[in-house]
This record gives C-alpha cells, structure tokens and sequence, in this order.
C-alpha cells in the first residue's frame, strides 16, 4: 500500500534494527484519513473470505481494526490487556509475550463476542514475532469460532511471526512489509534490491 509505504518513509523513526516508531500516524496520534483508507485496503483483501466479525487488541489495533470492520460491515471487538471490574465472566483467554515491553501479559475477551459460528478476521498495527496474533488466535479457536484471516498493517519481514503464522496455514496480508531497518532506514520488501 503505497501511501502507507510513503507515510512510514517520512515520518517513521527508525529506533533501532528492530523497532519502528511511528507515532505520528498509528501508534500516538492517529491520521483518520490514512485509517480510512487501511480499513478499504483491509476489506478490498479480505472481501471474499465472509468475515462476520473483526478481533484486534488494545491499544493501537483498535483504529486500523474498527476502520476494516466498517468497511466489511462487521461488528470489531477488542482483546483487553488488564482486566475490566465489569468484566469477570465467562472469558477466553491467552497468555502473549510483548515484543517491545518484553513482558507477558494475559490477553482477554469475553465469550459473549464471539460465537462459534462467527468467521472472525484479526487485524493488529505490527508483525514482529507473531505473539499477539497467534494469542488472538488462540482466543478464536477457544471460542469454537474460525480465524479466517489476519490483517497487519505493517510485518517486519526479518522477524519470525509472517513465517509463523503462515506456516500454520493463516491467510496473512499486510499493507506494508519491512525487509530491513538497518543504516537507520526503513527497506521495504518489494523494492529491497536483489
Ligand atoms: P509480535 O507479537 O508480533 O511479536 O509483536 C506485535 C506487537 O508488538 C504489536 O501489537 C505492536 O504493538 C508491538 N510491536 C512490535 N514491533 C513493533 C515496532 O517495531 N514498533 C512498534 N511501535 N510496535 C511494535
């Protein structure tokens, strides 16, 4: 997606080999125009695989998740990271290991979201090493319900997860794949020399 691959070149900032931060547009501030368009992106991707429901997780999948689910004119439902007061019953949980806290965190949702019979499309703002996506997913399959697809925004191609979950027979499609963050510079997989 071109504009994303622009957005990410100018204002991006290259952190370290392995991180992006891009705050600006996603992860702080939130651009709504660029959000409108990830969400047609998403639904134009996803549009045949008869999504009933979107499944993201706090915080900075919520924008990009509820932008597809209005596209795809789905319900979207967030997992929650700390436990609400009201929420006490009937949860499905998973245990996910944060990438960039480096700590694990028991992920929520509660039961009465998603049924067994929903096609359930995940969407999150970063691929790195797959951790919250499978942890999504593992909340699905507790459901009884199906992951039909998972929708990244941007994968860093060089970490583990895009592999991972592919490998497991996910049907993943990010907007922007990253090959390399090295010399301070964000190198994108389809125009990384060969
Ligand atoms: P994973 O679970 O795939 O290892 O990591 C994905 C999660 O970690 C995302 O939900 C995102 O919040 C965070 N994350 C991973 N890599 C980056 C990064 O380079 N920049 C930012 N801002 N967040 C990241």
């Amino acid at each position: 997606m071109d504009l994303l691959k622009r957005k990410i070149e100018t204002e991006g900032r290259v952190l370290s080999n392995q991180v992006l931060k891009v705050d600006t547009f996603l992860n702080h501030q939130i651009d709504p125009e660029l959000m409108v368009e990830i969400g047609k992106e998403f639904a134009q991707r996803f549009k045949d695989d008869k999504i009933t429901k979107v499944l993201t997780i706090e915080s900075s999948g919520i924008a990009p998740g509820l932008m597809a689910a209005l596209e795809l004119h789905v319900p979207v439902v967030f997992a929650r990271k700390r436990k609400s007061l009201t929420m006490v019953n009937d949860l499905l949980t998973a245990s996910v290991h944060s990438f960039t806290k480096n700590e694990t965190n028991e992920i929520s949702v509660s039961q009465k979201f998603i049924e067994p019979t929903d096609n359930v499309l995940i969407i999150d703002d970063f691929l790195a090493n797959g951790q919250a996506a499978l942890g999504l997913a593992e909340i699905v399959e507790k459901s009884g319900a199906n992951t039909a697809g998972i929708g990244i925004v941007i994968e860093k191609s060089f970490q583990d997860g895009g592999q991972l979950l592919r490998n497991k027979g996910f049907k993943v499609e990010s907007l922007a794949q990253i090959a390399s963050l090295e010399n301070g510079k964000a190198t994108f997989l389809d125009e990384a020399e060969v």
